[in-house]
């Protein structure tokens, strides 16, 4: 017996990430399950749905749409309507209607086993294909020029797609349905090797094989990757690491390694299963990992620490070349410095022909730059570095609809811009320092695309307080050309916080504890051990580190010795130092001692700090780690590579006398101990006690922990475990960036907050 029910129609609006992830064909195969009519359309704002069918089936489809979602889907919201019957007749996948551009733009996503396995069979067509990909793989955001996302945005349009192509792209039942970037050995792009001339020598599976060939003879290549090229050369290779080290004026900061597939990498380094999990997700970021006994990695890979950073091949072309490489290579981006990576063949010629022998390019273009991920895990709190690559641009749906468009432009190193607009938080992949005209040109273009890109003209921009900062100077210059545009300046350390609170969706007051490198103080001096009592609207800096003198500015954050040496000065008189047996002393003479407690005294390029992070940098000179850094966070890194040799539990005594965190009887102790394996471990003890017994003080606060020097992973770990330990409630930034890559959204977060009234 049959029950007869009454039809309905119903209109659906879905926004969140729903293009280029397979939604469409998703949707249509259950409009098929459940036999509904009607059709679904990809519009600027998300997917329009209209279904029709009797209720017992619709209710089927609605319990199906949110539990089978595609892979690289997410939904943020439905609306649904109920509209007037049509009587139409089956179910339609209709053409992009152009409307407004608010929909997110999707991340590029590494190769699926479904590809992999047909680049590995030779009875398929696209065998040995170094371009394949599917809806549920491939580039995306790196080849994106506009939205809606559809082939003839991409840089894929001049790439005109062959007969057989053409049929999976149109067959909603296929795997490659509207995969924008679909293409085969008939159509699609090709792989060329370039010599430094850039005159063509190879193409295809003999490119291939030559490049090989030179990191097999222990030379470095370039390699186009999706977001930008790689400089490679064999990670096995002690004397190619050197050399492309010594090419590239990167003395001792640790390189990247590339490895085929899990089962290789684990004969190199420890992984757990969450880290196995994340280097095998779609988005394949690289992971700090603790090198095997049996490594057979160069050791100037990562020299004097016992960590890699490591990823596995996320492109067909890699895959392709690891396979007749047999070996891991080093990948470290085509750039000088942390300027922004390379991304068009002609560009790495002009600038590194004297890093590398040859180039291996192809004809499709890069339209957006991004960076390899970077991630972390400590306590099994995972940890962002670097969010690029897979993640980036990073989004966050919001709760009311925002009025004015906001622009955040970030700090000046690690930079990245966030943008809120309509329903949407978005940030920008990792830029990198604004240092040179290069990398500030990139910020400024980063800024151009985006607004562009969600056709937006922002009204409100948030920039750091420090006047020095290239993005402050840009956000400065602009609100001034009385182009009607609201500037707000924020606190450095209060962004840390906020982005914090942004990505946990905290309206709250909050203890944070931002231990940092420096940033701009509201009293002018340069701040970076606070702890604030904050919430989206204002703060309260309630302890500081005891201040000293950073003697000659700029060049006492490269040398750890003049640090130690200014702390001393605020402890001991000049002859009770030139009497010390201690490394940080040694490291000068008399001359220079006296010299820099003149400038020390009056205050001659030196200017005051509360620095957590430049405290590091004198305890690791104090202790004789080290007094000249080759690299930003190298005295954390040796830190803890001293503290994981010599576990130790116990701490130096510490006081808080008012404000003010002091380092007195820390120094004291440190100066009285010869070994540097237990000051470093001591020292970070004291700091994870500190933290703990502070925020015992304000129980009713849940603690943010944010800032870069809590990416010190044995400073971390002990943090997490005590603040579970006494039932502490903590939050601490895990996809978005820790350090200053996160204080683009966090000054967004202010703004959203401190706009309420109008927005409301
Ligand atoms: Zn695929
Ligand atoms: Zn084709
Ligand atoms: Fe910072």
């Amino acid at each position: 017996m049959s029950v007869e029910h009454t039809s309905k129609r119903y209109h659906l609006h879905i926004s969140g990430i729903v293009q280029g992830v397979g939604f469409r064909p998703y949707i249509y195969q259950l409009a098929q399950r459940y036999k509904l009519h009607g059709f679904v359309r990809n519009d600027g704002d998300g997917v329009h749905i209209e279904i029709e069918a009797d209720e017992v089936k619709l209710e089927d489809f609605f319990d199906a749409l949110e539990k089978e979602l595609p892979p690289l889907a997410r939904v943020d919201s439905i609306q649904k309507q109920v509209i007037p019957l049509s009587g139409s007749l089956g179910f339609r996948i209709v053409d992009s209607k152009n409307s407004s551009h608010t929909t997110m733009l999707p991340a590029d996503v590494a190769l699926c086993s479904a590809c992999e396995a047909e680049m590995n069979d030779p009875e398929n067509r696209r065998y040995k294909y170094p371009f394949i990909n599917c809806t549920d793989c491939g580039p995306r955001y790196s080849i994106i020029q506009t939205l809606p996302y559809d082939r003839p945005n991409t840089t894929m349009a001049p790439f005109v797609m062959c007969p057989t192509c053409q049929k999976e792209y149109d067959d909603p039942m296929n795997r490659r349905y509207h995969a924008q970037p679909i293409s085969c050995y008939e159509c699609g792009p090709s792989l060329l090797m370039l010599d430094l001339k850039g005159n063509h020598v190879a193409e295809g599976d003999e490119a291939i094989a030559k490049i090989s060939q030179l990191i097999k003879d222990g030379k470095s290549v370039a390699i186009k990757g999706v977001g930008g090229f790689h400089i490679v050369c064999d990670a096995t290779n002690e004397a190619a690491v050197n050399t492309l080290r010594l090419n590239k004026r990167r003395v001792s900061k640790p390189l990247a390694v590339l490895f085929k597939d899990l089962s290789v990498l684990k004969k190199e380094l420890l992984v757990s299963e969450v880290e196995s999990t994340l280097l095998t997700s779609i988005q394949r970021p690289i992971v700090l990992l603790k090198k095997t006994i049996q490594m057979t990695l160069a050791p100037s890979v990562a020299p004097g620490i016992d960590k890699v950073g490591a990823f596995l091949a996320y492109t067909p072309l890699h895959q392709l070349l690891l396979e007749k490489l047999q070996r891991p290579i080093v990948a470290t981006s085509a750039n000088m410095s942390d300027t922004p990576i390379l991304t068009d063949a002609k560009e790495v010629l002009a600038k590194l022909s004297h890093l590398v022998y040859a180039v291996l390019d192809y004809d499709r273009k890069i339209e957006h730059a991004c960076d390899d991920s970077v991630k972390m895990l400590a306590n099994n709190h995972l940890l962002s570095m670097r969010v690029a690559r897979g993640y980036a641009p990073l989004s966050f749906s919001l709760k009311k609809r925002v009025k004015q468009a906001i622009l955040a432009v970030g700090a000046n190193q690690k930079n990245t811009i966030a943008l809120a607009f309509d329903k949407h938080m978005v940030v920008s992949p990792h830029i990198g320092d604004l240092v040179g005209i290069e990398a500030v040109d990139n910020f400024k273009q980063t800024i151009a695309d985006y607004q562009q890109f969600y056709d937006i003209k922002p009204k409100v921009i948030v920039c750091d307080k420090h006047p020095g900062y290239e993005s402050h100077k840009w956000a400065k210059a602009l609100s001034s050309a009385g182009s009607n545009i609201e500037l707000i300046e924020l606190q450095h350390h209060y962004a840390h916080t906020l982005s914090c609170m942004a990505e946990y969706e905290l309206d709250e007051k909050v203890l944070a504890f931002c231990f940092d490198g420096t940033g701009y103080g509201d009293d002018g001096t340069l701040w970076g051990g606070e702890v604030l009592l904050a919430d989206s609207q204002n703060y309260q800096r309630l302890h500081h580190l005891q201040t000293f003198r950073l003697i000659g500015g700029e060049k006492a954050v490269k040398e750890p010795k003049r640090v130690a040496l200014a702390i001393l000065f605020e402890l001991y008189t000049i002859e009770e130092i030139m009497m010390m047996d201690n490394p940080a002393c040694l490291a000068f003479d008399e001359a220079q001692i006296r010299t820099m407690h003149k400038m020390y005294e009056r205050e001659i390029n030196a200017p005051l700090s509360s620095s957590i992070g430049r405290l590091f940098d004198a305890v690791a000179s104090l202790s004789g780690i080290v007094q000249t850094l080759s690299y930003e966070g190298e005295s954390g890194l040796m830190l803890e590579q001293q503290a994981n040799r010599h576990r130790d539990e116990s701490y130096y005594p510490f006081a808080l006398e008012g404000e003010v965190i002091s380092f007195k009887s820390l120094i004291a102790e440190i100066l009285q101990e010869k070994d540097p394996k237990l000051i470093a471990a001591r020292f970070m003890n004291t700091l994870t006690r500190m933290i703990i017994e502070i925020a015992q003080r304000y129980p009713e606060f849940p603690v943010i922990l944010s800032g870069g020097v809590f990416q010190n992973q044995y400073l971390l770990e002990r943090v997490i475990s005590a603040l579970n330990t006494h039932e502490i409630r903590y939050y601490i930034p895990s996809v978005t960036a820790i350090n200053d890559g996160g204080i683009a959204l966090g000054q967004l977060y202010y703004a959203l907050h401190k706009k309420k009234e109008k927005n409301e």
